[in-house]
């Protein structure tokens, strides 16, 4: 291990029990890709004041660290990372409804968007149901303006709690301040850590709201190879284009590497038919690119995040 990431690891320990401060930590029990090797270290953390002071340990030490969510967007390498990974849990697990404004929602940036979407339904309040089947977090989902069927995140975000990325300062970001675009946010260009999401729905009957969550997941079921482990879309929509239909007509629908398969089912989907590795997956991944762009013209981008690896 590292020296520097030793040393951050006993700054760390002063602040975060050690049950909460995993050694060697498999990443592939933290994807839902279920590929990758171990992280140095990976700590839960469970408030503000032990992030800030993760965070002052790393940036001290010049510790190599990233936040992970729920790890449905990351493809992490089979030799693992070799710093810290940071995953929030705690109080950054809980959703309530503002005491003053019963339109607005404020959800930590652990808690999962289905879990969201089950609070949003109970309590009447609509406006989140293109969301509810997106795998993740409140924090990976504001990240990466996570989207489905006409809506993306910052729809319903209207702002958004951060810490600098030394753990000194904590504020709050507005929806329009975040710089949302197509699978990005500002917290991608800046490198702050996102806290939580004030959301503002809309009322509306709970049996409506539940019959279009279930409506929703539905067609999910039906288009998506929900039963293989995966990290969703591989690549990001090209302009003008689906990377899933270019992918098809290239001809690469089951093209297999080891256990990575381009899936038969939905063709934007690369899935873990079991015993995948994170190369397998990456071969599959750069013969797709290459084909592709031999067929169309058209370089398709990951929109999996890479980690300790590259195409
Ligand atoms: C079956 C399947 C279907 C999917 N369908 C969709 C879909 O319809 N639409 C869609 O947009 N995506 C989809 N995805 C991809 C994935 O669900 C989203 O990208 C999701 O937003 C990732 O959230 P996460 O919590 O798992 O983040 P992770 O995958 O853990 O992390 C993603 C990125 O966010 C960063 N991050 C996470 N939390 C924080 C935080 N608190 N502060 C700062 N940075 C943070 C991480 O560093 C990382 O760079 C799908 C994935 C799967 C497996």
């Amino acid at each position: 291990m590292r020296d520097s990431v030793v040393k951050a690891i006993e700054m760390i320990r002063e602040t975060v029990p050690e049950k909460r401060v995993l050694i060697d930590e498999p990443m592939r029990g933290h994807t839902s890709f279920r590929i990758g090797g171990p992280a140095a270290a990976l700590v839960l953390v469970n408030d503000e004041a032990e992030l800030s002071a993760v965070l002052a340990a790393v940036t001290a030490e010049g510790t190599e660290h990233m936040m992970i969510g729920n790890g449905s967007n990351l493809l992490v390498s089979d030799e693992g990372y070799p710093g810290i990974m940071i995953k929030l849990a705690g109080s950054f697990e809980s959703i309530e409804r503002d005491a003053d404004d019963p339109l607005r929602v404020k959800a930590g940036a652990a808690v999962l968007m289905s879990r969201t979407a089950a609070f949003l339904t109970e309590n009447g309040l609509s406006g989140f149901e293109f969301a509810s089947g997106i795998p993740g977090s409140i924090g990976g989902a504001v990240f990466m303006n996570a989207g489905a069927y006409g809506g993306e995140i910052k729809d319903v975000v209207k702002n958004v709690r951060v810490m600098d990325p030394d753990g000194t300062n904590v504020r709050e970001i507005s929806g329009e301040d975040m710089r949302f675009s197509y699978r990005h946010s500002r917290a991608q260009d800046d490198g702050f850590l996102i806290l939580s999401a004030e959301m503002e729905l809309t009322p509306d009957d709970p049996s409506e709201i539940a019959a279009r969550v279930a409506e929703l997941a539905a067609r999910r079921n039906a288009k998506q190879p929900v039963a293989y482990p995966s990290a969703g879309s591989t690549f990001k929509r090209p302009v003008g284009g689906y990377a899933a239909a270019l992918i098809e007509q290239s001809g690469l629908k089951g093209f297999k590497v080891g256990g990575a398969e381009v899936s038969e089912k939905h063709s934007g989907f690369v899935i873990n038919t079991g015993g995948a590795t994170c190369e397998d997956v990456l071969a599959v991944m750069r013969h797709v690119r290459e084909k592709v762009f031999e067929d169309s013209g058209i370089l398709l981008e990951p929109e999996v995040r890479l980690i300790n690896c590259s195409l």
